[in-house]
């Protein structure tokens, strides 16, 4: 088993949630470990898992919200003037300028040094098509359905697992990527605008699709679901949760 890659969740919470730390995730291969978004709580989510900072190797980014990127500038700091190393940074090239000049140039954008710039804090590698490789595993990334006129992604590991981040339902998205374990963003309002209620993931997906289907991103109140989550799904995706990922 310890050859296997693997994929780690290292927080399953809503962004309002104190419960649970940002929905946030890991891919160890070869004992090296990319971070799938890098929220504000990713401190607390490493120590959680008995890591810390300097344990991380690389980090790729779904989107540009807080519970997303926000940990991105303890990464940057903490690596550059207290590791001295630079973190691998994997970014679609589409979401380069909303990340580093609309988000993380205010707070990264001086030092004592000077100007920076995000390649300052990160080895970063821009992305300009759907696929990267990473220690052995092959991610692609497939277009996901969050807020209006903001780009956001999900990651195929391997052919074998889906991670959407957030997103309402995509099922024709899901329809074509095979997977035998599906991460998949929840809410438990009613309806929401940006996220996906319970009600509209029960009527765009296929029993068989919900039966592989883990939910993440949830509020503090999900114990009051959880009997239903578990009838309709795979269930709620825990902190912790590991799936392993079958080298191809
Ligand atoms: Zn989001």
């Amino acid at each position: 088993m310890a050859d296997h890659p693997f994929l780690q969740i290292l927080g399953t919470g809503h962004s309002e949630a104190m419960e649970h730390w940002n929905t946030n995730a890991m891919i160890v291969s070869s004992g090296r470990r990319l971070l799938i978004d890098c929220g504000f709580t990713i401190k607390y989510a490493l120590r959680d898992r008995g890591l810390g900072l300097p344990d991380i190797d690389a980090i790729f980014i779904t989107h540009v919200h807080g519970d997303h990127v926000f940990g991105l500038e303890r990464v940057g700091y903490e690596s550059r003037f207290r590791y001295g190393k630079r973190v691998q940074l994997i970014l679609h090239e589409s979401l380069q300028e909303e990340l580093w000049d609309q988000t993380l140039k205010g707070s990264m954008g001086r030092a004592s040094e000077g100007e920076n710039t995000l390649a300052d804090f990160f080895d970063v590698v821009l992305l300009r098509d759907d696929r990267f490789d990473w220690q052995g595993v092959h991610c692609k990334l497939f277009r996901t359905r969050h807020t209006p006129n903001k780009i956001s992604y999900g990651l195929h590991i391997n052919e074998q697992v889906i991670f959407t981040s957030d997103t309402t339902p995509i099922p024709e998205q899901i329809a074509t990527l095979p997977a035998h374990t599906i991460f998949h963003d929840v809410t438990l309002r009613d309806e929401h605008p940006v996220h996906a209620a319970v009600p509209a993931l029960l009527s765009a997906y296929t029993p068989e699709m919900r039966k592989k289907m883990y939910l993440m991103s949830y509020e503090d109140y999900w114990r009051d679901w959880e009997p239903q989550i578990q009838r309709e799904f795979a269930g709620f995706a825990k902190q912790g949760q590991i799936v392993t990922i079958e080298n191809l």
